[in-house]
């Protein structure tokens, strides 16, 4: 039967889709953690087997499910079964369709070979965005040809309803069962977690999955799942270049829905950590949880892969259940970039009581980048982390290192001893902290201290080994081309070149400029929250801003000379020695006090931080005009074709989408967008806001931040808060809708795509009062609905430009007339770089 040939086949594609262990999307976030909460939630199933089997004999129960082959049926066309969720609909049209066994009479799976229809229909313009990017239309519309689906809630039943009123009846086909049952086997272990969970919940929320393998697009899922704040997920892994991202189509929650509790919060985590001679870890933590809810039974830690849990024990160290990584949401995970641990209660939670958990893990998440430069993994989860990245707590720490190292790490330093071949050193968390991080290396060390606080920075003596590489290698296209790359004798130092610089060289002047930073952030952000910060460098291209912690790429510490060398473009140079740095600086108020509510609100704390440390660039060296210049570069960014394809990174999508804008269509979406349009955003708020003749011109936006960093400390701040916060100190001219509202600005720059592209026509005529300046302002590249204030000047010709006034651009033509007293010969559209925005300008077009 082709139905059997086309099932094997497609199997093996989602199997490849869906199983692929490839690394995921690579984030140039310069914060830890990820971006969607995850809470794992349950189904009303009968209770009296759950509580007789352990969980995880529970949990090998469902993963060993298999097709009963007493319960396939043969849909044909006549008959067409449906399924909705929320605004998704999957039609099976003809072929057949095997129910898994049940579980307790429950029945949880089936699958599907045929062909099918998938459609789906987002609501709001960001997924409808989202979908046209991916699928070329703003609708799901797919036919499929097979499908495994596993749920909770009553699909089966659903099912069984339309088969009787179809009189459609079951048939034994074993070979269709044994055909499918490997593939099923292989395909349980994604969902059989989730599945437990409602079996052990008091308070189940049941959901709905499918692996579908659609004719065009090859395999993709459709999730309705109530424990994710946005139950509907569509979308699929794909491949580009080396890496394999998880491509979101669209992610949204149902109308009228409400967002699912948070069923624990994590109060204090004890955490004691030995890096073992050899790099490894080998450490436990203590976490104390209080329960938000009543009847849950399983609390999902955040754990790297590279960490194997030994034991998971309760207060009175007795063993609890505990999976780790059986049946890892791949979704989430690859929105999220984690690995995890699930810890099962042995009684459901009473809402109110405090959990102590223990846990003793082993693992090595500490690189070594060659000539003893080492650090911690980015983006590994080094202990086991509860919540997300508003979930502030108390942290105390206690390190064990080999002596030859320096450890640094969050919070305040409270003691360091040595112990025979090793350090000890016990930190304590003076602030609430989202996170803990740690880093280490044979470190030279710099100090600069005040009354309020200590900044200490590390750096290598030596250079990692691909740096020192590329610097040793002298340029291949400065040699004859009949000249060897490699110089005899094994040595390919030219004699002409430097020696390579030290890392450890830049201490004193990084650790002046970080202090200044902070003071001139001090204005913005409110005072320093920490007592120390602690600057060290980490090998490769990236950062990190911990809680009184920085990561700082190697190439910050370099001086011009070795940038160059290492082939870092003037751009990248300026960037690496003026911004990076202090971005990182930046996110200490930024991410680390003023927390974000989810993935959609991640690119407030990004923005800041980048714009704060655009102006403190600008402060240092005022003639450079480093706002100016990055404003301008990331125009151009944006306007910039993405390799291979016809969109703009400025058209991939909305700022509100986070890390979702890494995907395969653009691997540095995030990026792109976040750092050049955020900072747009920003600039664009304070220019609105600015007085210019006030005695501060930028009194109401320092007023604002300092607003959202204090009243927003240590707790989650959305986008929907920072709207709120800008309308309570908007001026007159901002409200270009009428009724208070920043809402145009919010939806057109967070939550919309497109930059407008303006042109200008016009005419002037003298009169008793002056020269009248009549024209249009022509608007394209963005929706009809867009409006924004285009402040328009005159030029003379002399290069003077006169600021006539500002057009309310809305739709493609707005028509204007000003008097001025000069006759322009030519109008100049936001010379001062006030907006976003691309402009052609036109001479005048009569006398
Ligand atoms: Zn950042």
């Amino acid at each position: 039967m082709t139905h059997f040939h086309i099932l094997a086949l497609l199997a093996f594609a989602l199997l490849a889709a869906l199983f692929r262990n490839a690394e995921c999307d690579y984030t140039p976030c310069m914060r830890p953690g990820g971006a969607l909460l995850v809470v794992w939630c349950l189904i009303p199933l009968p209770v009296s087997s759950a509580t007789a089997q352990s969980p995880h004999e529970l949990y090998d129960v469902i993963n060993n499910l298999r097709l009963d082959p007493a319960a396939t049926y043969e849909l044909s066309a006549a008959n067409r079964i449906e399924l909705r969720r929320g605004d998704v609909e999957i039609y099976f049209e003809e072929g057949k369709l095997a129910f898994l066994a049940p579980l307790d009479g429950r029945v949880t799976g089936f699958v599907f070979s045929g062909r099918g229809h998938a459609l789906a229909f987002p609501r709001e313009p960001v997924e409808k965005q989202q979908m046209a990017h991916f699928l070329g239309a703003p609708v799901l519309d797919q036919e499929f040809l097979s499908a495994y689906v596993r749920f909770t809630d009553d699909a089966a039943d659903d099912l069984l309803r339309q088969f009787h009123s179809a009189n459609l009846t079951p048939q034994l086909d074993t070979a269709f069962a044994s055909l499918s049952d490997p593939f099923v086997a292989q395909f349980n272990v994604s969902q059989s977690l989730r599945i437990l969970e409602d079996r052990l919940s008091q308070n189940p929320k049941p959901y709905f999955y499918a692996a579908l393998e659609g004719i065009e697009t090859g395999a993709f899922d459709v999730l309705f799942d109530p424990q994710r704040r946005e139950q509907i997920l569509l979308g699929q892994r794909r491949k580009s270049g080396n890496y394999t991202y998880y491509d979101v189509w669209a992610s949204y929650s149902v109308p009228g829905s409400v967002p699912p509790p948070v069923d624990f919060h994590a109060i204090d985590y004890t955490l004691d950590t030995a890096v073992l001679p050899d790099n490894s870890l080998d450490a436990t933590a203590t976490v104390h949880l209080r329960a938000e809810t009543s009847g849950e039974r399983v609390l999902t830690f955040q754990l790297s892969r590279a960490l194997h849990a030994e034991t998971v024990s309760d207060a009175q160290d007795k063993p609890l259940a505990y999976f780790q990584n059986e049946g890892m949401n791949l979704q989430e995970r690859s929105v999220r970039g984690n690995d995890y641990l699930h810890v099962v209660l042995p009684q459901p939670s009473q809402k109110g009581q405090e959990y102590t958990i223990h846990f003793h893990y082993r693992g090595n998440v500490i690189e070594d980048a060659g000539n003893g430069v080492l650090f911690v993994g980015a983006r590994e989860s080094w202990y086991p982390h509860f919540g997300d990245q508003a979930d502030f707590a108390s942290y105390n720490l206690t390190m064990r290192w080999p002596r030859h190292l320096k450890l640094v790490a969050t919070g305040a330093k409270i003691d360091e001893q040595s112990s025979g071949d090793l350090h000890i050193g016990h930190w304590r968390s003076d602030k609430p902290l989202a996170i803990a991080g740690f880093n280490l290396g044979e470190y030279a060390s710099s100090s600069i201290a005040d009354e309020a606080h200590t900044i200490d920075v590390y750096a290598n003596r030596q250079l990692e080994q691909a740096l020192s590489n590329r610097l040793d290698a002298p340029d291949p296209n400065s040699l004859p081309s009949d000249v060897p790359f490699r110089m005899p004798g094994g040595n390919n130092r030219s004699a002409m070149q430097p020696p390579n610089p030290s890392p450890a060289d830049a201490l004193k002047q990084l650790g002046k400029e970080i202090d200044s930073s902070i003071r001139f952030y001090e204005h913005f952000s409110g005072p320093f929250p920490y007592r120390t910060l602690s600057v060290s460098q980490i090998p490769g291209t990236f950062g990190q801003g911990w809680p009184g912690l920085l990561y700082i790429s190697t190439f910050s510490f370099l001086p011009a000379e070795a940038q160059n060398r290492a082939g870092l473009s003037s751009a990248r140079q300026e960037a690496f020695t003026d911004i990076v740095p202090y971005h990182e600086v930046a996110h200490q108020w930024w991410g680390n006090v003023v927390g974000w509510s989810s993935y959609r609100d991640q690119w407030i704390d990004e923005a800041f931080a980048n714009y704060l440390a655009l102006l403190f660039a600008e402060n240092r060296k005022p003639s450079e005009h480093a706002v100016r210049v990055w404003l301008e570069r990331y125009r151009k960014q944006l306007e910039e074709k993405i390799p291979g394809s016809d969109t703009t990174e400025g058209e991939i999508g909305a700022l509100a989408l986070g890390n979702r804008l890494n995907s395969s269509k653009s691997p540095s979406g995030f990026e792109e967008v976040i750092y050049g349009k955020g900072s747009w955003v920003i600039h664009m708020l304070r220019e609105m806001m600015r007085q210019p003749s006030a005695k501060d011109p930028d009194a109401r936006f320092v007023a604002l931040l300092r607003t959202i960093s204090s009243k927003y400390a240590y707790r989650a701040f959305s986008t929907d808060d920072f709207q709120r916060e800008v309308e309570a100190v908007m001026t007159p001219a901002m409200d270009l809708e009428g009724g208070h509202s920043m809402e145009w600005f919010f939806e057109q720059w967070v939550r919309g795509t497109g930059i407008p592209r303006f042109r200008v026509e016009f005419s002037t005529h003298h009169t008793d009062k002056g020269e009248v300046v009549r024209g249009k302002l022509f608007q394209t590249g963005v929706p009809h609905s867009f409006i924004v204030s285009v402040p328009l000047y005159a030029n003379n010709g002399a290069g003077h430009n006169i600021l006539l006034g500002a057009v309310v651009a809305a739709g493609p033509e707005t028509s204007f007339h000003f008097t001025t007293q000069i006759a322009p010969h030519k109008l100049v559209i936001d010379p001062q770089m006030t907006l976003l925005c691309t402009t052609e300008q036109m001479e005048k077009t009569q006398e």
